[in-house]
Formats: C-alpha cells, sequence, structure tokens
C-alpha cells in the first residue's frame, strides 16, 4: 500500500507517515501543492492524504488539477485544521473521497484510509478496460484485440492493466517496477522483457501499435488516432 502525504507542517507529517508506516503502508511525502502534483502524477498511489492548508498552491488546488487536469482517479482524503462546513463542500467539490477535521486520531486515519482504499479497489476491480479494439477484464481476468483472446501471464497482465487505466498517460517505469514488485525490485531487465514479450503478445500482427516505450520515461498505452 503506498501513500502520498501532503503535508506541510512537518511534526504532523511524521507523526502520521510513523504511524502509516508502523502499520505496514509506504508513505512518500510532499510539503507543498507542487511537489504533491509531481508526484502525484510520476507514481501511482493507492490513496492521497492532502491538507487544505498548504503553502502557495493549497489542497482545493491541488484536488482539482488532479482529478481535472491529470484525470487521476486515486482515492482522496482531504485534511483540514477548520471545522467549516465551507471546506467540507469545497472539498468534495473538488473530488476528494473523505475529509478529516484536525486534530484526528490516527486509527481514525487509518480507517478512513482503507475505507476509500477498498471502495476504489473495488471499483478497479470490476472495471473493464478498451483501449481500441484492445479490451481488458478484470472480472475475468481476460484479454481480447480485435476480439482475438490473448493469454498474459499474471505479471504481463498486470501491466497491461496498469497501462490500460492510466492510457493515453505515460506510465514511468518506476511506477510499474513497484507495481509488480514493491520494493523488492528484480534486476532491471525483467521489467525490459516483461515489456518485450507484452507488446509481442498485444501489437504482433496488427496495423497499428498501441504499446509504446519511451526511452528513459516509462511506457504509455496510446489510443489509436
Ligand atoms: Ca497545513
Amino acid at each position: 500500500m503506498l501513500i502520498l502525504l501532503v503535508e506541510d507542517h512537518r511534526p504532523l507529517a511524521e507523526s502520521v507517515a510513523a504511524y502509516l508506516e508502523a502499520a505496514g503502508m509506504q508513505v512518500d511525502f510532499a510539503a507543498n501543492g507542487l511537489s504533491a502534483l509531481h508526484f502525484a502524477v510520476t507514481q501511482h498511489y493507492d490513496a492521497i492524504i492532502l491538507d487544505i492548508g498548504l503553502p502557495g498552491m493549497d489542497g482545493l488546488e491541488v484536488c482539482r488539477k488532479l482529478r481535472q487536469e491529470s484525470r487521476s482517479a486515486t482515492p482522496i482524503i482531504m485534511l483540514t485544521a477548520r471545522d467549516q462546513l465551507d471546506d467540507r463542500l469545497a472539498g468534495f467539490d473538488a473530488g476528494a473521497d473523505d475529509y478529516l477535521v484536525k486534530p484526528f486520531a490516527m486509527p481514525e486515519l487509518e480507517a478512513r484510509l482503507n475505507a476509500i482504499i477498498r471502495r476504489s479497489s473495488g471499483d478497479a476491480f470490476k472495471v473493464r478496460y478498451e483501449v481500441g479494439d484492445l479490451v481488458l477484464d478484470s472480472a475475468t481476468f481476460s484479454v481480447t484485440r480485435a476480439s482475438r483472446q490473448i493469454r498474459l501471464s499474471r505479471k504481463q497482465f498486470e501491466i497491461l492493466r496498469l497501462l490500460m487505466r492510466e492510457s493515453p498517460r505515460i506510465v514511468s517505469r518506476e511506477t510499474v517496477e513497484r507495481a509488480l514488485w514493491g520494493d523488492e525490485l528484480p534486476d532491471s531487465d525483467a521489467l525490459r522483457s516483461h515489456v518485450y514479450n507484452l507488446r509481442k503478445l498485444v501489437d504482433k500482427g496488427f496495423a497499428t501499435e498501441l504499446i509504446e516505450t519511451l526511452p528513459g520515461t516509462g511506457f504509455r498505452l496510446r489510443p489509436p488516432a
């Protein structure tokens, strides 16, 4: 479970991170809106904890940009110091999934976090992705291209699901590796050979190549024009 924590108040950020890490989650940390956006678009997170009161771009704007410009569906829980209905409504309006008022108890944050992650992964599990003539169904673990069945290994399936979910956005090499192996990365050629084989299975024999490698950056599933 990888969480992005966006909070400019260092002591609070540290205690939240320590609590969540003790609960078995991995936590990345951003102290302002710009770096939060950077993290959130270059890495896949299971959830984002987003403080509203940030220097410069505030949490509401970060949330809005993630939803509208980056078309991110990552579950977001907003934090605010003020128990005001205005903030709560503005948070939901900006696309937040839940809302927590400071000061809060850590177990409550953990419980809410788990709830929004469960909700979103429940949805993700049911989701059927379509890009061009390529169709992936998570529920039946099946992939077809132009109605022809494609047999994939578990790892190939995970890579393709990630690329289809994010398409047409670029998915960084790090995001794919972390999704496949967590922190225990194999040697650097493992991903390359999975993608090579995946591309053979998905693209070979078709006029349009959907899987694109961006050297030094990552991968993308490009929808046909
Ligand atoms: Ca703050």
